[in-house]
């Protein structure tokens, strides 16, 4: 590690667990835990905070406790959403199957999409988005048909953090067909109000990204969507996640999401605050630098994403690392991958640009010190870097 104080701005791939989590934790760490399956003492202790965990989380997101499914992410939650809801359908009748999503989806949604359009009878769309990365909501509708049973469309981009109308998405497809909407709203959770996502039929959750453990999440599902599972086992979340329940796990994530809808307005002006202010100084100081989406666009508060022309994004990450600066590329789980970000070439930015893309994030517990300590490394590296292309 690097002797200097770290800055951290890379919260969309993960986020510092919040204190109000790791009290959570270890509140039911401090008794007897069993499996909460069982019928003993310490099975009902762990029942019982896990129903409170559910309940907590229902309430948050304005739904039944029985519509939340505790998963082990944000992937699991999304590949649950996708291959469920396709399974169903492909059990029910010898009927083709259509699924829909956008093109700038987490690979989570996408690569299911993409393996479940492995049967034959399933046909898979992805919409295009506009240079800023939204939805065009005439080709989305252009997409549906009678057989579509599944639409795809994320709260908020984890890359460039643009958000799409998700209300006027669900009411184009109620208009046309009676497919399940699928919302992913892993990156939106920490700043955008979850009542923006009451209109999709599932939202994916992950507890890392809002200040909870890592290797938890949600997916919750209204009532009407019938799911296949995906885990086949002891039947537990009402048979639609078989596995031993990470009680522990859930206190976290309960506690986190609730913290974080408690402070996200105050939160999501400072954060943005703190994120005009970084973009200001990197443009000022680098006149070639662009922000890969264009003004006037709604994009989540941390999210700060640079087009540097001349810059090789991976070079400029490592000499960045080397300084404490901690940033990312984009998407956090293809993290040191070469290949062009889908999302970029989905918005069309061309390829020699999207070599220097970075994704600054910041979080709740980034403060005014760190901004101006990166923006000050960002361009003494970016002009020990810089090749005229
Ligand atoms: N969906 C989005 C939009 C994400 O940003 C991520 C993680 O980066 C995921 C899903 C996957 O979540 P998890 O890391 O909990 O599996």
């Amino acid at each position: 590690l690097p002797e200097a104080p770290l800055t951290y701005l890379d919260h969309a791939a993960t986020s510092p667990l919040r204190p109000e989590a790791a009290a959570a934790m270890a509140a039911a760490r401090a008794g007897p835990l069993g499996n909460p399956t069982g019928s003993h003492p310490a099975a009902q202790r762990a029942r019982r905070i896990l129903e409170e965990a559910r309940d907590e989380v229902a309430g948050l997101l304005d739904r039944a406790p029985s519509d939340i499914v505790f998963t082990s992410g944000g992937t699991e939650s999304d590949n649950l959403a996708v291959a469920g809801t396709v399974r169903t359908a492909l059990a029910r009748s010898d009927a083709a199957v259509g699924v829909v999503s956008s093109a700038v989806e987490h690979p989570a949604v996408r690569e299911a999409c993409r393996a479940a359009a492995r049967d034959d009878r399933v046909t898979w769309v992805e919409t295009p988005v506009d240079g800023a990365g939204v939805v065009d909501i005439g080709a989305l509708a252009d997409g549906l048909g009678t057989s579509t049973v599944l639409v795809a469309v994320m709260l908020a981009n984890n890359e460039t953090g643009t958000v799409q109308p998700l209300e006027k998405i669900v009411d184009s497809v109620r208009a046309r067909c009676d497919a399940a909407v699928l919302t992913d709203a892993v990156q939106a959770a920490p700043f955008l109000p979850l009542e923006m996502t009451s209109a999709a039929d599932m939202v994916s959750l992950s507890a890392h990204k809002v200040g909870g453990p890592v290797g938890v999440g949600v997916l919750a599902v209204s009532a009407s969507v019938e799911l296949t599972p995906v885990l086949w086992g002891g039947g537990q979340e009402r048979t639609r996640r078989s596995g031993t329940q990470d009680v522990v796990g859930a206190a976290g994530m309960a506690a986190a999401l609730g913290a974080a809808c408690v402070e996200r307005e105050a939160a999501a002006a400072r954060v943005g605050a703190l994120r005009d202010r970084l973009a200001h100084s990197l443009l000022r100081a680098l006149p070639t630098a662009v922000r890969t989406v264009p003004a006037g666009t709604e994009v989540l508060p941390g999210h700060l994403h640079l087009c540097l022309p001349g810059v090789d994004r991976e070079e400029l990450l490592v000499v960045l690392a080397e300084r404490g600066v901690c940033a990312s590329g984009g998407s956090s789980c293809a993290s040191g991958a070469l290949e062009p970000s889908h999302v970029l070439a989905s918005m069309g930015v061309e390829e020699t640009r999207a070599r220097g893309a970075v994704r600054f994030s910041l979080g709740p517990a980034t403060v005014a010190g760190d901004v101006e300590r990166a923006a000050a490394l960002v361009v003494e590296a970016v002009a020990s870097l810089r090749r005229d292309l």
